[in-house]
C-alpha cells in the first residue's frame, strides 16, 4: 500500500526523521487557516500518489495566506497526472541551498535491500539513472545488519555528498532506516531530502509503501487505507475472504484453486477471440471447500458487477468432490433467489474430478432456468463466450 506524501511525513516525524510542520486542507478556507497558523511563507502541495507534482503545477509556494487559498482553490479538484486533487497539505517553506536524493527498497532478486542515493535530487530520478548512472549511487543492504552509522557513512562516501552534510545525512539515513523495519515497508523514498540555507537537513517530500503482507502486524495502517479508491466490488470479496480481481470484461470467472481459476482466464480470452473479443470479468478463487455460502458469495459479487453478461464456474472436484460442489451451486442459486432477483445473466458450469457424474447429475435434476452444463474446460468457456458476445 502506498502512502500520500502527508501520510509520510506523519510517519517521518512519529521515527525522528527531520520534516517541517504541516496540515492537510480538503478547502481553500483551511488551506488559508493552516497558512496563517503555520505564518510566514509555505508551501502548498497536491496530495496525490503519483510523482512529478512539481512540474504538473501541484506544488507552489505562498507568501501570504491569501495566496495559500488561491494556489488550494486552483490545486483542489484539478487533475494532476490521471489523479485527481481531494487533498493539500499546507507546509512550512524551506529556504533550500541543495537537493539530494534517498531511498532504500526491498531488492527481492538480490534478497536483501537496496539503498539508493545522490547529491542530484529534485529532479525525476528514472531520467537521472537512465542518463547519467554513475551519478545515483546503488548500494547494497545485507536484511540482517541492516543500516547502522557505519553502513550510513559507506552510502554517503558513494553518493559523493559533501563533506560538510556527511554526517547529519548519515544520521538521518539511519533513521529512515528505522522508519523502514518499524513500519514494515518495502520502500521508504525522499526526495528532495535538502540542506536548507541555515545548513539543516531536512525530508521535503516522502513516498512511502507499506508491506501488505505485514498488516496483521500493523493493525495501525488499517488507517491509512483509501476505501475511495478501492473497487466496491473488490472491497465487498474482501470483507467475505474471497480472492476476487475485478478485470474488464464480461465473462464472470469462478473456479475453486488459483492455478485453475487463472488457466479458465486464459481459456476464456482465447474462446471470446472466436466472438468479437469477449473476455474475463474477473478473477474469483473460491478455494478448496467450495460451501453453498462461499458459491453463493462468489456468484453474489459476480452477478453484482454490471459488464458481466454471463458466468463461467470451472470446477475440479477434489478433496470437496463434485456432488458437494453441485449441491452447493443449487443452494448458492437458491440463496439468491431469496437475496435477490439478479439470476437472470446465464451460467455455464463445467465439473470434472472426483464424482462428476453425480454432480451433474445433481445439476441437471435441479433444473435450474439459467444454468447450463459443458462437458469440457474449453467448452464451457466457449459457451460463455458466447452467451457474453449476444446482443441483450
Ligand atoms: P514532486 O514533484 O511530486 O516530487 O514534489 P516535491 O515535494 O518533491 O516538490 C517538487 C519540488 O518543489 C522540489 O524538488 C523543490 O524544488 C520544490 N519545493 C518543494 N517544497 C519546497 C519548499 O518548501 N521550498 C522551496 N523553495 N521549494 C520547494
Ligand atoms: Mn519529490
Amino acid at each position: 500500500m502506498d502512502l500520500f506524501e502527508y501520510q509520510a511525513r506523519d510517519l517521518f516525524a512519529a521515527h525522528g526523521v527531520p520534516v517541517l510542520p504541516a496540515e492537510i486542507a480538503t478547502s481553500p478556507e483551511a488551506a488559508r487557516a493552516a497558512a496563517q497558523a503555520l505564518r510566514g511563507t509555505v508551501v502548498v502541495k497536491a496530495q496525490v500518489k503519483t510523482g512529478g507534482r512539481g512540474k504538473a503545477g501541484g506544488v507552489r509556494l505562498a507568501r501570504t495566506p491569501k495566496e495559500a487559498e488561491a494556489h488550494a482553490a486552483a490545486i483542489l479538484g484539478s487533475d494532476i497526472n490521471g489523479h485527481t486533487v481531494r487533498t493539500v497539505m499546507v507546509a512550512e517553506a524551506a529556504s533550500i541551498a541543495e537537493e539530494y536524493y534517498f531511498s532504500v527498497l526491498l531488492d527481492r532478486a538480490n534478497r536483501g535491500y537496496l539503498a539508493m542515493a545522490s547529491r542530484e535530487g529534485g529532479m525525476d530520478i528514472e531520467r537521472l539513472a537512465v542518463e547519467r548512472p554513475e551519478a545515483l549511487a546503488r548500494v547494497r543492504v545485507d536484511a540482517l545488519e541492516g543500516i547502522d552509522a557505519a553502513k550510513a557513512a559507506e552510502i554517503v562516501a558513494v553518493a559523493g555528498l559533501p563533506a560538510e552534510v556527511a554526517d547529519a545525512v548519515a544520521a538521518v539515513i539511519v533513521t529512515i532506516w528505522g522508519v523502514f523495519t518499524a513500519e514494515d515497508a518495502t520502500l521508504v523514498e525522499i526526495n528532495p531530502l535538502v540542506r536548507t540555507t541555515d545548513g539543516a537537513i531536512i525530508a521535503l517530500d516522502g513516498k512511502v509503501t507499506l508491506d501488505d503482507n505485514a498488516t496483521f502486524r500493523h493493525h495501525e495502517h488499517e488507517r491509512y487505507v483509501d476505501h475511495s479508491a478501492t473497487d466496491p466490488l473488490e472491497a465487498k470479496a474482501v470483507e467475505r475472504g474471497l480472492n476476487y480481481v475485478k478485470l474488464d470484461g464480461s465473462v464472470g470467472v469462478i473456479g475453486n484453486g488459483a492455478g485453475l481459476v487463472m488457466s479458465t482466464l486464459d481459456v476464456v480470452a482465447r474462446a471470446g477471440e472466436a466472438h468479437g473479443g469477449v473476455r474475463p470479468a474477473n478473477f474469483l478463487d473460491i478455494g478448496g471447500g467450495a460451501s453453498a455460502e462461499v458459491m453463493a458469495d462468489g456468484l453474489d459479487i459476480i452477478l453484482n458487477d454490471p459488464q458481466v453478461r454471463s458466468v463461467f464456474v470451472n470446477v475440479f472436484g477434489g478433496i470437496t468432490a463434485c456432488d458437494a460442489v453441485a449441491g452447493g451451486i443449487v443452494r448458492a442459486l437458491g440463496l439468491l433467489g431469496e437475496r435477490n432477483d439478479k439470476i437472470t445473466r446465464p451460467v455455464v458450469v463445467r465439473l470434472d474430478g472426483n464424482n462428476a457424474d453425480l454432480g451433474r447429475k445433481i445439476l441437471s435434476e435441479a433444473d435450474l432456468p439459467h444454468l447450463e452444463q459443458a462437458d469440457t474446460m474449453d467448452g464451457g468457456a466457449s459457451r460463455a463466450a458466447e452467451l457474453a458476445a449476444r446482443k441483450a
